[in-house]
Parts: structure tokens; C-alpha cells; sequence
């Protein structure tokens, strides 16, 4: 996810597009870069950092006249945030210069084809192949540009919001959106493009938002022609009028970033997930586990390393790498790990989960399993971080940038990357069935839909953080795979409601907690149909009988938890392992909405830190 801008019209672009990045900031921000059109030749800046550091580098080294522009502010995805890898991007003439959001899943083929035809590449990304791929199109059928980009699109697997001009053609710029937003802001003889409408909000307040496979072509003073992608059919499209301000923009017209991260969920899960597993194919690809399978089969365990969230992950990865691979795994906090003086031999993987990458007491952990000569392999958010630098192979979670301080969708794509690293190391070690296989990734592929269909549960949540939101102790439970989701409900609702939450396995309720339950306590139990239902339901009595106020997390169409519980909000049904993708996302609603109701900082809860780069 990133934030692209671009400006064509009677105005100077160049301080329309540097304040369009940095309200876009938010979206991304390991580096930016912005090309002008001056009258006669590209004019581009671009560098590693925030987009003070390309005001800077740009003030010091390059004239900014021109109405004509593009700007980005990357969150890497292919290739290490650096200036090289920066946008806008050219092509190899130099005539076409490109800014995109989003991923090219077939990059590399596409990349293999046009070196054979003699094109180069400076950067890592996948987006210098797009253009490259434009650039080729353009050549061969002899094409306008707006023709190239549409032809070129039809080759292409994956998601884009994109904004790509040519010198030679100074009055018109070509955009296209597949599954990243677009917007184009309609003025009087000039136009605005940018990933939502807050670039543009104090020029015009006439957008059209593109739809995924549509492309436009912008002309100055001309307008704007919007097209399918797929059979290059005119659009009639959509020009609203925006009513939101600035804050609303950035916050997607959500409230909270919280909010907006949890809604982003089905998205991210699948960005996480696309292009590396093909289910039909029964092919699971990750570069960081293909390139070190013997490493993985012959280890003797895996060591989990974490903290917070990650941790809760961990602890998810945990059933999924026994269950599904057979290897015996432990999950540790990175905190105690490192100063336990831990036993760990070269037969060891040690898997570091992190958000942001720079957890300080996960990089210590790390550094020491790496002095007993154990692999280490990274799961995090943040493309080029620490963590990601000090471990010996690793595979991102393709979340976005995650802004609200209690990770969300961090956590849902943590289990979905080691989902997949988990059914991969199944597969090669045969422990489990190839239809076995196939049927995990059909059912993982199926979680994005799912998880929007838990989300619908957000009203009836509500009116549950109503009725509770005052308690001032809750209980969680849950087994088997959902034992770390009830510990990841709890840490929410501490996080950012301050309400004392225990997350514990059910079955342990009996060897303490029981005690705490009386009228007063909601307890929150995870009973799906896959896992202990039984078991749980059991418990459920146990807690009924103690008179405990009960809201149960339920399989769609459950009637005998919803006979003893005093709620149960539904999640759709799916396999026991890919459970907490859906159980989790009522418990995120929950703290969500008791912390807004008792009018505490949601995004920013107090004495926490998104990064927690201290010991
Ligand atoms: N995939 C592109 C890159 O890594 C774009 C990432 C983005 O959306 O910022 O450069």
C-alpha cells in the first residue's frame, strides 16, 4: 500500500503533488519520489525516507516548474526500501515514467520475457516491469499510450492503482485500478489523481473514484475517458460530489484507523496470500521457505519468537506447524527468551514474528539464536526493517501500513503467512494428503469473503459493548486453536478500553478463574462447530450454572450454545485450523466499541507504542 498523486492543469503541479504525498504519508512511508513535466523533459526526484527528505533533496537539486506530475510514497512490497527501488520508475527509452500502488503477482515471468527481448532493469520492483511491459506493447503494435497500458494490463496478475505518462504525449496522463484505490479529482481545466480524495479536496470537490478494471485517460483541458480494462469499453463514470473532510479522507471515512484496519482485513488476508499459493495447481510458492526447504525438513523443532500480538500468533502457528507439518514447535516471548540462556543448536529454525520489524526484544532474540547457530526466518509487515535484515530468509505479511496502535490485520495475516509456511513444509514432507492440501488452500481462499461476512456482525457487537461496557473485569475462553485468540481478545479490550481482561484455555477455567464468576462477569467464549465443541459447551454450563453472563462466538446456524448463552454473534463456518481468522474479528469489534464508548483514545491508547523499539 502506498500513496501515488498526480496533477495535470494550468497550475504549478510540483506543490500541488508534495502536499498531496504528505497527506498521503499515512498510506506509506519508506520513501517517495515525484517526475515533472518542465515543456520539453522529465525532471524526476526520488529518495529513501519521509517526504521531508524529498522536499529537501528536491529543493536542493532539481527545478520544480511544470503542470504536469506524478508523485509516490512507497511501502515496499518487491525490493528493499532504497532510492533506486523508489517511484516514479522509467521505463528503459526513458520516455515513459510510472508511479503504482499494489503488487504484480507475475512479475518475474513477465521480467524473464522482456530481458530476453533486450530491457533492463536498475530496481527490484515489480512496478519497472509494468512500464517496461507498456513500453514494449507501445513499441510493437505501434500504439497510443492509453491502447499500450490497456493491452499491457490484460498480461498482468495481481493489483495496481497506477499513473503513467509519456514525454512525447505531455497532455494527457493514463491511470488503471485493480484492487488499490484511485481517485480522480475533476477541476475547471485541470485534474487531480491520487489514492483518495485528500490531495485534492481544497481544489475541487468533484471526484470520480475508478472502479477495479477501469482505466482513464486524463487530457489537459480535454477530460477524462473512462474504459474496462478488459474489452476497452467506454464507461459512462460516476462524478460525486465529496462531503467528507480531510481527517475522513485519510481515515477511509472511518472514525478510527483502528476501525478502518479492521475492515481491511479481507484485503489484506488476500493480499498476504495472493501469488504465493495457486490452489488448483496444488502449488504453494514462498521464496524464503523454497530457497531453504532443507533447512525446514531437517529441523529438529521450531522456535517461535514474539511479543504482544505477534505472540498470539505465534501461539496459532503453533497447532497449524504440529498439526498440519508434525514438527514440534515452542512458542517463546522474545523477552524471556533472551535472557534464559535458551539450549538452541544449529538444528533449530527460529521463526521471529514482528509488525513493524524493529521489536527491540525480538532483534535481541534473534541475534542471539543466530550466536548458537540456529536458521532464523522472519514474518513481518515493514518491507526493509530490521528484523527483516538480520534474519536469514523471511516472507512479509502484506497487511499495509498498520497506524492504530492495537494490531488488527497484523494478526490475521501473521496466521495467514504462516498458514501457508505451515501447508508447504506439510506437503513436503508428506504428512499431509495432496487433496488435503488442495482443500486447505481452497478453504484459505474462501477466508476474505468470510471474513467480510463477520464483519456484518458490527451493529449486533455493538449493542453487546453497550450492555457490558461498564464491567470491570472479562473473562475469554477458548481451545485449541482458539486458546490464543481468547488471549488476543483479552490483550484488545486491556489495550485500548483499560477494562482488566484474562484470556485463559477453557478447560483451566476450572483450576482458578471459576472463582472470579459471578452475575457480574461477561465471559466471552469461543464454542465454533471445528474444535471441542463439546468440550466447550460444557464449559458454557459451568459458567451458566455460576450465573456468568455469557457471549459466544458460534458457528453460522449454532442453536445449542445460543440456548445457554446470553449472546452469540455468528461467524461463518470453515476447517478447524483457519478458525481464528473469523473468531477473531468479533473480539477486535468488541474492545473496538466499548473503548469508544467509554470515550477512550482508540488509536492511541495511552502508554502504549506502535513500535516498541525499546528492552
Ligand atoms: N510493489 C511496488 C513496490 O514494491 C509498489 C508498492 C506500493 O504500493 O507502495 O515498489
Amino acid at each position: 500500500m502506498c500513496g501515488i498523486v498526480g496533477y495535470i492543469g494550468h497550475r504549478e503541479a510540483y506543490p500541488i503533488i508534495l502536499k498531496g504525498l504528505k497527506r498521503l504519508e499515512y498510506r506509506g512511508y519508506d520513501s517517495a519520489g515525484i517526475a515533472l513535466f518542465d515543456g520539453t523533459d522529465i525532471k524526476l526526484s526520488k529518495t529513501k525516507g519521509k517526504v521531508d527528505d524529498l522536499q529537501d533533496k528536491i529543493e536542493r537539486e532539481m527545478p520544480t516548474n511544470g503542470n504536469l506530475g506524478i508523485g509516490h510514497t512507497r511501502w515496499a512490497t518487491h525490493g528493499v526500501p532504497n532510492d533506486v527501488n523508489s517511484h516514479p520508475h522509467y521505463s528503459n527509452s526513458g520516455d515513459l515514467v510510472i508511479i503504482h500502488n499494489g503488487i504484480i503477482e507475475n512479475y518475474e515471468s513477465l521480467k524473464k520475457e522482456l530481458i530476453k527481448r533486450g530491457y533492463t532493469f536498475k530496481s527490484d520492483t515489480d512496478t519497472e516491469v509494468l512500464v517496461n511491459l507498456i513500453e514494449d506493447v507501445k513499441k510493437n503494435e505501434n500504439t497510443k499510450l492509453g491502447k499500450a497500458v490497456q493491452i499491457a494490463l490484460n498480461q498482468v496478475v495481481g493489483a495496481y492503482a497506477i499513473a503513467v505518462f509519456d514525454k512525447h504525449k505531455p497532455n494527457e496522463i493514463v491511470v488503471a485500478r485493480l484492487g488499490s484505490p484511485l481517485a480522480i479529482g475533476i477541476g475547471e481545466d485541470e485534474f487531480f489523481i491520487a489514492s483518495d480524495a485528500s490531495p485534492f479536496i481544497e481544489y475541487t470537490k468533484n471526484a470520480i473514484y475508478l472502479e477495479d478494471e477501469e482505466m482513464a485517460v486524463v487530457r489537459r483541458n480535454k477530460g477524462v475517458k473512462v474504459r474496462k480494462i478488459k474489452d476497452d469499453s467506454l464507461v459512462d463514470p460516476y462524478v460525486q460530489e465529496l462531503q467528507l473532510n480531510l481527517e475522513q479522507i485519510e481515515k477511509g471515512g472511518y472514525e478510527h484507523f483502528m476501525l478502518k484496519e479492521i475492515y481491511e482485513q479481507p484485503s489484506a488476508i488476500l493480499d498476504t496470500f495472493r501469488g504465493r499459493m495457486r490452489p488448483n495447481e496444488g502449488i504453494i510458492k514462498m521464496a524464503g521457505i523454497e530457497d531453504n526447504m532443507k533447512t525446514f525438513l531437517n529441523a529438529n523443532r521450531i522456535i517461535v519468537v514474539a511479543c504482544g500480538t505477534s505472540w498470539h500468533a505465534g501461539l496459532v502457528s503453533e497447532y497449524i506447524f504440529e498439526d498440519l507439518a508434525r514438527i514440534p514447535v515452542e512458542v517463546e516471548y522474545a523477552s524471556e527468551f533472551r535472557y534464559r540462556n535458551p539450549v538452541i543448536t544449529d538444528k533449530d529454525v527460529v521463526i521471529a514474528i514482528s509488525q513493524s520489524g524493529e521489536t527491540a526484544d525480538t532483534l535481541a532474540a534473534i541475534k542471539l539464536a543466530k550466536s548458537r547457530g540456529a536458521f532464523v526466518f522472519g514474518v513481518c509487515n515493514v518491507v526493509g526493517s530490521s528484523i527483516a535484515r538480520e534474519t536469514d530468509a523471511g516472507a512479509y505479511t502484506h497487511a499495509g501500513p498498520e497506524i492504530g496502535v492495537a494490531s488488527t490485520k497484523a494478526f490475521t495475516t501473521q496466521i495467514t503467512v504462516l498458514t501457508l509456511i505451515a501447508l508447504r513444509l506439510a506437503r513436503a514432507k508428506g504428512t499431509i494428503s495432496s487433496s488435503e492440501f488442495r482443500h486447505h488452500m481452497i478453504e484459505l481462499e474462501l477466508i476474505p469473503e468470510k471474513v467480510k461476512r463477520a464483519l456484518e456482525s458490527d451493529a449486533y457487537v455493538k449493542t453487546i459493548a453497550d450492555i457490558y461496557k461498564n464491567a470491570s473485569n472479562f473473562l475469554y475462553l477458548g481451545r485449541g486453536y482458539n486458546f490464543p485468540v481468547a488471549l488476543e481478545g483479552a490483550l484488545k479490550l486491556k489495550e485500548i478500553s483499560y477494562i482488566h481482561a484474562e484470556g485463559y484455555p477453557a478447560a483451566e477455567m476450572k483450576h482458578g478463574p471459576i472463582a472470579l464468576i459471578d452475575e457480574n462477569m461477561p465471559i466471552v467464549v469461543i464454542a465454533t462447530k471445528k474444535g471441542h465443541y463439546e468440550k466447550v459447551v460444557s464449559n458454557i454450563q459451568e459458567i451458566k450454572s455460576r450465573k456468568g453472563k455469557i457471549i459466544g462466538i458460534v458457528t453460522e446456524g449454532d442453536e445449542q450454545v445460543r440456548a445457554l448463552a446470553d449472546h452469540v454473534i455468528e461467524v461463518p463456518e470453515t476447517i478447524e485450523s483457519l478458525t481464528p481468522l473469523l473468531t477473531t474479528i468479533p473480539l477486535q469489534l468488541l474492545s473496538y466499541h466499548i473503548a469508544l464508548m467509554l470515550g477512550k483514545n482508540v488509536d492511541q491508547p495511552r502508554n502504549l507504542a506502535k513500535a516498541v523499539t525499546v528492552e
